[in-house]
């Protein structure tokens, strides 16, 4: 497995023309990525309609320099992604996500393709650990290449979103909530991730960290300046640097401890070489974290008496969803969104049935009004992570 990850400093998206350049040159240029004839799919992280200010989705100036660098190697570049849970896969929706994220003028920009395919394709993995059999967007099955765009967010759920989990946009719309549904865990999800990075195994990994999201991403954390556009031939040692720049402990980072569990290398910061940049310099001290911690609240492997203790501990050691009543425009989405069927509308608005809840906050990420609040314990208040 590769173990470079190279970093180039880029302060603003009007310049990412010029910075991708300098970071795919650093890489061995385009030349090495992409080659004459090939279709290569750029997957962008579209999550939800947000404009691009609000360091949601992946930059739509950082996707037209990859497609417009592809273009001048003689490939096609068409970008792909399908998004959260709770939107429908059709062509009315991405048509929406496109104009809304900026992707649309993107594309004409830099002479690229937007898939308007919304079929998909199942896909068998045997080498899978967790999970041999994928629903793939059909773009990327059909694909020479996956370029991984992703973007720099925390996340409720696993604590980050990076290279790994970008590539869960490779599953259509949704067929996600079925995957949360069967693996509540962070861990076991984390493990179905890696299975998933490892079948489509994206030729090229560039992550958006210009402006970053930090706080209680992915969906509607703050968006962040850190200003750095990071790149790898390995998703998961992108996701190790870019942990580190985040502060987030590797302990809590559930595709991280799974990849190590798993041997998958590299899963720590001294094995991999950091070129164009010292990370020292880079990390960002006061990003702030996700308000709730994954399944063994880092500790690994979990003690007896906390095994014992967990199931009452996670009900009492909480951040529950909860709807914002006067937000809420009863649109569905979390409805959509929910693998747990814990939602349903009363008296027109949304209503979360917490016994239901397994707390994979993917309602917090959809909703397109910010409705879904967070809401602490009384022992999550008193314990929680610094
Ligand atoms: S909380 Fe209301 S506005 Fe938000 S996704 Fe659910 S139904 Fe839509
Ligand atoms: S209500 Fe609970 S189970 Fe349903 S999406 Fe929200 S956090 Fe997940």
């Amino acid at each position: 497995m590769d173990n470079k990850v190279y970093i180039v400093q880029c302060e603003d998206y009007t310049d990412s023309d010029n910075k991708i350049k300098s970071l795919i040159d650093l890489m061995g240029g385009m030349g090495r990525f992409a080659k004459q004839g090939e279709k290569i799919v750029l997957k962008v992280n579209l999550l939800r309609e947000a404009r691009p200010e609000a360091a949601v989705c992946t930059h739509p100036a950082v996707a037209a320099a990859v497609g417009a660098l592809v273009k001048k190697e003689g490939a096609d570049a068409v970008i792909a992604d399908s998004p959260g849970g709770g939107y429908r896969y059709n062509g009315k929706t991405l048509d929406k996500i496109y104009r809304t994220s900026g992707m649309h003028r993107a594309a004409q920009q830099a002479k690229i393709e937007l898939n308007r395919d919304t079929t998909s394709r199942p896909a068998s993995y045997v080498d899978g650990i967790l999970t041999k059999h994928f629903d793939i967007i059909t773009p990327v099955y059909e694909a020479s290449a996956v370029f991984n765009l992703c973007k720099m967010k925390t996340h409720l759920f696993t604590m980050m979103t990076g290279a790994v989990k970008n590539i869960f946009g490779v599953v259509p719309g949704l067929s996600k909530p079925g995957y949360h549904a069967k693996l509540h865990d962070p861990k076991r999800f984390a493990g179905m991730l890696l299975d998933l990075a490892q079948y489509i195994s994206p030729r090229l990994s560039v992550m958006d960290a210009i402006v970053a999201m930090e706080g209680n991403g992915p969906g509607t954390g703050d968006p962040r300046q850190v200003g750095l556009l990071i790149g790898s031939e390995s998703p998961l040692a992108l996701d190790v640097v870019a942990g580190e720049i985040m502060g987030i402990d590797r302990k809590q980072n559930s595709i991280i401890m799974e990849a190590e569990q798993r041997g998958l290398h590299p899963n720590r910061i001294e094995d991999i070489e950091v070129i164009g940049a010292d990370l020292s310099e880079v990390k960002v001290p006061d990003f702030k974290q996700p308000r709730v911690a994954p399944g063994n609240f880092g500790l690994d492997p979990m003690p007896w008496h906390q095994q014992i203790i967990q199931p009452f501990f996670k009900n009492a050691y909480t951040v529950r969803p909860k709807v914002i009543w006067d937000r809420c425009i009863a649109c569905g989405t979390c409805i959509e969104g929910c693998p747990m069927e814990a939602i349903s509308f009363v008296n027109e608005k949304a209503f979360i049935e917490d016994d239901k809840c397994i707390r994979c906050y993917c309602c917090h990420e959809l909703c397109p009004e910010e409705a879904i609040g967070l809401h602490s314990s009384w022992l999550y208040q008193l314990l929680k992570p610094t």
